[in-house]
């Protein structure tokens, strides 16, 4: 008779509970291909998710995926495993057009629809100063992390060698490891220079610098110019003095752009209010992360490589934004 009432009364509850249950359930479920948990990627896609997540009605949760970043970000939604993923330019670029890069060298990823460039990355040349390394060419010889796995900093650290008359066999170890363990190794000396392309302000820099142990290596306007003869994504940026603990000088160095992208089998009106509610919650977005306060209507299709998801068409087509 008991056990009779106790099945009752959680039968009772279940009913209780079965609308707000299955709301939740009910919820499609898509993923963000994000980048290093200390880089801007990570906490970007955080902000997406949250956006998403409270705009009810698009009835969405998304869920946030860490990875290497841009090459496996593409390769991710390449192979259906990622909905939306933040990659750079250039390597969605590559991607799309199955170029350049080995990785995608007859492998074109074509079902990736661009939704908006967001900021500049720029390629952070961390060295010790025990290396005593200047310049880019300075690291003939000495041990260096090119990136992590799946990287775009990897690419972009051997065109930035290639362009200084570089290769990786110049080098006396060439190491592609995660981001949060180059910046150990380069706190312990373990390594003497590490390659990081990352919006301004990024957490894994900024904790390299604590130490008072690294310098920024700077690379001059000529040198970028000789990469952009191969490499058209690059442009020329800055770094001013005092971004990082303890940089007294500004250096310059090559930069790509951060964007943003969708599978294109994903439905035209899910990526049009996702990228509305993206654009109508703009303050949140840009409370995620100091870089990501470039990210403007006006602006948001500046250095977009590859075709718009037809989603993002409708909804830069509606405001008026033209590429
Ligand atoms: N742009 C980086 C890469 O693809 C990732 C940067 C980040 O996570 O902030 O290598």
């Amino acid at each position: 008779m008991t056990r009779t009432l106790a099945s009752l009364v959680a039968l009772a509850l279940c009913l209780a509970l079965a609308p707000a249950e299955l709301a939740a359930q009910q919820r499609r479920l898509v993923t963000i291909a994000s980048g290093w948990v200390v880089g801007v990627y990570y906490p970007l896609a955080g902000a997406i998710s949250r956006i998403v997540y409270n705009a009810k009605d698009l009835n969405l949760r998304a869920t946030v995926e860490s990875s290497g970043a841009s090459v496996a970000n593409a390769q991710l939604i390449g192979a259906g495993d990622a909905d939306f993923a933040l990659l750079q330019n250039d390597i969605a670029y590559y991607a799309y057009n199955g170029a350049v890069l080995p990785a995608f060298k007859d492998r074109p990823i074509r079902n990736m629809g661009g939704l908006f460039t967001i900021y500049p990355e720029l390629v952070h040349v961390v060295a010790t100063q025990a290396s005593g390394v200047k310049s880019v060419r300075d690291l003939r010889g000495k041990r260096v992390v090119l990136g992590p796995p799946g990287s775009g900093t990897e690419q972009n650290a051997l065109q930035l060698l290639e362009a200084h008359g570089l290769r990786e066999a110049d080098l006396a170890r060439a190491e592609r490891i995660d981001a949060a363990a180059a910046a150990d190794q380069l706190k312990d000396g373990r390594v003497d220079a590490a390659f990081f392309t990352t919006g301004l302000g990024s957490a894994v820099i900024v904790d390299a610098f604590l130490t008072g142990k690294v310098v920024l290596v700077p690379v001059g306007a000529a040198e970028v110019e000789a990469l952009r003869k191969k490499y058209p994504f690059y442009t020329l940026e800055r770094v001013p003095a005092g971004t990082y603990r303890g940089q007294e000088r500004e250096v310059t160095t090559p930069a790509v752009m951060a964007m943003m992208v969708a599978r294109t089998e994903l439905p035209e009106d899910l990526v049009y209010r996702v990228t509305r509610v993206i654009f109508e919650n703009l303050p949140q977005f840009h409370a995620a992360h100091a870089a990501a306060k470039h990210l403007r209507l006006e602006t948001a299709l500046n250095g977009m490589p590859i075709p718009l998801h037809p989603g993002a068409e409708r909804f830069f087509r509606e405001k008026g934004v033209a590429r």
